[in-house]
């Protein structure tokens, strides 16, 4: 399993690579250099702030429920803390607190103006009625209105929250705190109440486009002397391959876990893609997984979605939108022999006791940390590209970014011009790993990704006198 700890380790590790690498901070040397390196990783490895707190709802059948909620702060110094709040019932202190230390590194990663925070309620919507949602929405706000704020901390949803969660708890603090920016202090809101055109689609959007970029850019790029040869020659040619099967007419095969905003959104762009012939041959949910050899009806299945939040999960509801699919275990799912996984449910989905059962030669983490240390490390040195979601699923905070200057000024951004402004800045940031990958032969891309955003957020430190 992903703890914060193997998070706070590779942090720790990258952050002794800094260390080595002579031309990162060369005026510091020695001792001194050895003292603020170390200071950087104390603060790097430790959230700011932890907020816990109960929150007690009545609900519908007169029962008071106590529910756990966290906010959870983890670094300010590259900007405002930022990141969203989960709603699940496998939310925990150690989860929300991993989740926060990835936000800190992903805004430094694409050079956000943010630093990073995670929120949590341990809670499973599909559970409560709508009245008792807005309770707990509101609730969550009366808690924590005191570090949230436009200038301060900014939530938005992710898992198992939504625009209208956003819209909820906005309300509740324009209510409690009259006269502020109160719009600027949530992103991912309805567009009716100041949110970005596009942000619901915005994090599969992105997590596509890094794939595309990837196969495009990489697959044809010149192996540089520096790196020939090893796991990066390994993944080169995997890359080169998924490109020789289309020229020869073949699709690539995909399967996409979980169907939500991500996966859904993640899917429909490969199915639909111009540059590429994919067949989404699997898709699942955590109740089924459907699959098809010769590709899914994308569409169908995502409109479907839409409409009842699930996958369908007989043959008569598969038969009502014409759908032809095979019913199976969602669990199957990350061990199907197909060319690309795109992994868009949740944690851990990867580990130990099925990475070697994996087939998928090029995996994207759509979710956060959905494969486990020990899982990543084996996949890696057996070649496999794994686009990291520090790296993959940052177009969800790009569009709040956007959500968030838009309800600061007066301008209001089209949809088109939400979506070429987060593909402009996730191929930016893309080229800037892929050539730090190459250029220093680090050993993962997920290292080349850490120590990009490691540079940035140490030197902020440095420079801000934060290192003692
Ligand atoms: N929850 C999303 C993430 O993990 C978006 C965060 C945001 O927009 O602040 O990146």
């Amino acid at each position: 399993m992903t703890t914060v700890k193997d998070t706070q380790r590779t942090i720790r590790l990258i952050m002794e690579q800094l260390h080595e690498d002579a031309s990162f901070l060369p005026d510091e040397t020695g001792e001194a250099r050895k003292r603020l390196f170390h200071s950087g990783m104390e603060i790097l490895t430790t959230p700011d702030k932890v907020i816990k707190s109960y929150i007690r709802v009545s609900r519908d059948n007169q029962e008071i429920e106590r529910i756990p909620a966290y906010r959870i702060q983890h670094n300010n110094i590259a900007g405002f803390y930022k990141g969203g709040i989960r709603y699940s019932e496998m939310v925990h202190e150690a989860e929300v607190e991993n989740l926060a230390v990835l936000m800190t590194l992903k805004n430094a990663l694409h050079e956000l103006p943010y630093g990073g925070a995670k929120g949590g309620v341990e809670v499973t919507p599909s559970k409560y009625s709508k009245r008792e949602l807005n309770l707990i929405a509101k609730k969550y706000v009366q808690r924590f209105a005191r570090d949230i704020g436009p200038t301060h901390d900014i939530p938005a949803p992710d898992m198992g929250t939504d625009e209208q969660t956003m819209d909820w708890m906005v309300g509740e603090f324009k209510t409690i705190h009259p006269g502020q920016n109160y719009l600027g202090a949530f992103t991912g809101k309805s567009v009716e109440n100041g949110g970005a055109a596009g942000r619901r689609e915005s994090t599969g959007r992105g997590v596509y486009r890094s794939y595309l970029w990837l196969v495009h850019q990489w697959a044809r790029a010149a192996t540089p002397e520096s790196v020939a040869g090893g796991v990066y020659q390994t993944q080169l040619e995997t890359l080169r391959t998924l490109l020789q099967k289309n020229e020869q007419g073949k699709a690539i095969d995909v399967a996409v876990q979980g169907f939500g905003n991500v996966g859904a959104v993640a899917a429909e762009m490969a199915d639909t893609c111009d540059h590429l012939h994919h067949h989404v041959v699997a898709v699942s949910d955590h109740q089924v997984m459907l699959h098809h050899s010769s590709g899914l009806d994308i569409k169908a299945l995502a409109a479907f979605q839409l409409r009842h939040r699930r996958l369908p999960t007989t043959q008569e509801e598969l038969e009502s939108i014409h759908v032809t699919a095979e019913i199976r275990d969602p669990g199957e799912l990350v061990t199907m022999d197909v060319d690309v996984l795109i992994l868009a449910a949740i944690e851990d989905q990867i580990h130990e006791g099925n990475m070697k059962d994996v087939k998928a030669r090029v995996l994207v983490e759509g979710a956060n940390a959905p494969i486990d240390a020990v899982a990543d490390g084996y996949l890696h040195d057996d070649g496999r590209v794994v686009i990291p979601d520090i790296l993959a699923n940052a177009g969800g905070v790009m569009v709040s970014y956007v959500e968030w200057k838009q309800d600061r000024v007066t301008q209001v951004y089209s949809e088109q011009e939400v979506i070429s402004d987060m593909y402009a800045q996730m191929e930016a940031s893309c080229e800037k790993v892929f050539s730090l990958y190459f250029s220093k032969g680090l050993p993962s891309i997920r290292n080349a990704c850490y120590n990009h955003a490691l540079r940035r957020l140490f030197l902020l430190l440095y420079r801000h006198g934060k290192l003692y």
